[in-house]
């Protein structure tokens, strides 16, 4: 049933091709489709569903840092396509990084930041990407962000952290850094909600951790964001209350619990917070691919882990967002789009793979649930050099180059018309996220 529905919400894309069947390849035509679609795509205001702007002295871009590990060739400072973002946004006259040019490039920055003051500097950014809007996703919003294209998304992954942490900062060097800087997000929500202790029960507890989303909810938060994967396994068991809630009788005041004890206070915690999304309308959004540092465990934070959870009907209310489309896994994750409150975003497979590579993901997305995927960037401010500017550009260039080429092939291969995969590029890139917000976002 739900097939035919589907199908029949396609009708108006299908109706003018001819009753044919699709060609397995494209024709001769396909760069000429290409060459027609890629500025008409280029004009469409964009909805940037994942990105870390900021500038690179700003600690609160993300509630984690990079540890020190092995970047994937095109995220490499020796990518050349950083200078034509440089040349692009900021008219850089070199054709390298050498120290000296590079300086040049941070003093261009530092004088468009005096003739942009405020937040009109990234609103400026903004602009020239033609990207209308930019989730911000960070550990708390700067004055330097306006507020009204640059919607907050905050992280939740702390509340696994009331107890004494040592053994999981312990497990290796990643974590050594991840985990102090989780402690102190804790304890700025704790700031936040005024709350000098830990609560005396679980109840207190959980009521602590609803308050700081609701007002995080109030203050613009209109999502919020695990990195789970980085800290556990991404398959969550189900404890009962009472187990949880001894645990936490027993760590609250002190004393380090076992793997398996702080793995089932996780598994609680997180859903609650699932649960939680649903009843303030506040979107879920998981990180669901490979991660930064040389310890991030790949077959454990793999995105069917999750699959439980995303299928579980107790949380049909909640909207989840796989960030980053559980890449290199995306084939197989976008089957799990197939529940209806379940949305693929396609950020970092942009950057990870050449438009050449994720074109033919982007496509076997758009063949398989079209409706349901999203454009983020995951743009990040590497070092002042390499900012979050240039990660934009490479970002929002690569995605919109590699929707065109996907869609030139299905139109040229009779899978779409051409209006059709122009209204696949609107809702892909705009119009699928935008509607997941209640008109907080444009
Ligand atoms: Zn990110």
């Amino acid at each position: 049933m739900k097939r035919i529905v589907i199908l029949f919400g396609l009708a108006p894309l299908l109706c003018n091709m001819m009753f044919a069947q699709a060609r397995p390849f494209p024709g001769p035509e396909v760069q000429q489709i290409y060459n027609r679609l890629l500025p008409e795509i280029n004009k469409i205001p964009a909805f940037d569903h994942h990105a870390h702007p900021g500038f690179a002295d700003d600690p609160d871009v993300d509630a984690m840092a990079a540890p020190p590990g092995s970047s994937p060739l095109r995220e490499r400072d020796s990518n050349p396509e950083l200078i034509a973002a440089a040349k692009a946004l900021f008219g850089y006259p070199y054709n390298d990084l050498s120290p000296e040019h590079a300086k040049w490039l941070v003093e261009k920055k530092a004088a468009l930041r005096k003739q942009y003051p405020g937040t009109q500097y990234f609103d400026m950014i903004l602009d020239k990407l033609n990207t209308e809007s930019s989730v911000a996703n960070r550990a708390m919003m700067p004055d330097y962000l306006d507020a009204k294209r640059f919607p907050w998304v905050f992280f939740v992954d702390s509340f696994f952290y009331p107890f004494d942490n040592t053994a999981l900062r312990h497990r290796n060097p990643d974590q050594e850094v991840y985990v102090p800087l989780q402690e102190k997000m804790l304890h700025r929500w704790m700031q936040q909600e005024g709350v000098t202790q830990l609560p005396n029960d679980l109840g207190g507890y959980l009521q602590f951790v609803s308050k700081t989303l609701e007002d995080n909810q109030k203050k613009g938060g209109i999502a919020m964001k695990f990195e789970v994967a980085y800290f556990r396994p991404t398959h969550f068991d189900d404890p009962p209350r009472e187990q949880v809630e001894s645990i936490y009788n027993k760590y609250r005041a002190g004393g380090v619990p076992s793997w398996p004890e702080w793995i089932a206070f996780s598994d609680f915690i997180f859903r609650y917070l699932v649960t939680e999304g649903g009843r303030l309308h506040l979107p879920v959004h998981i990180h669901s691919a490979v991660g930064i540092g040389d310890y991030f465990n790949i077959s454990q934070s793999n995105i069917m882990n999750l699959e439980s959870v995303l299928r579980d009907p107790r949380y049909a209310s909640t909207t989840f967002v796989m960030l980053h489309g559980g890449f290199p896994l995306e084939r197989e994750a976008i089957w799990l789009a197939s529940m209806k409150n379940v949305y693929m975003d396609s950020s970092y497979m942009e950057l990870a793979m050449y438009p050449s590579e994720f074109e033919h993901s982007l496509k076997q997305w758009l063949e398989t649930f079209p409706d349901k995927v999203t454009f983020g960037t995951d743009s990040f401010p590497f070092n002042d050099v390499l900012g979050a500017e240039e990660s934009y550009w490479l970002g929002v260039k690569s995605s919109r180059q590699a929707l065109a080429a996907a869609l030139a092939e299905m139109i040229s291969m009779g899978e779409v018309t051409e209006a059709g995969a122009l209204k696949l590029a609107h809702d892909y890139l705009h119009d699928t996220a935008v509607g997941l917000y209640n008109g907080k976002v444009h």
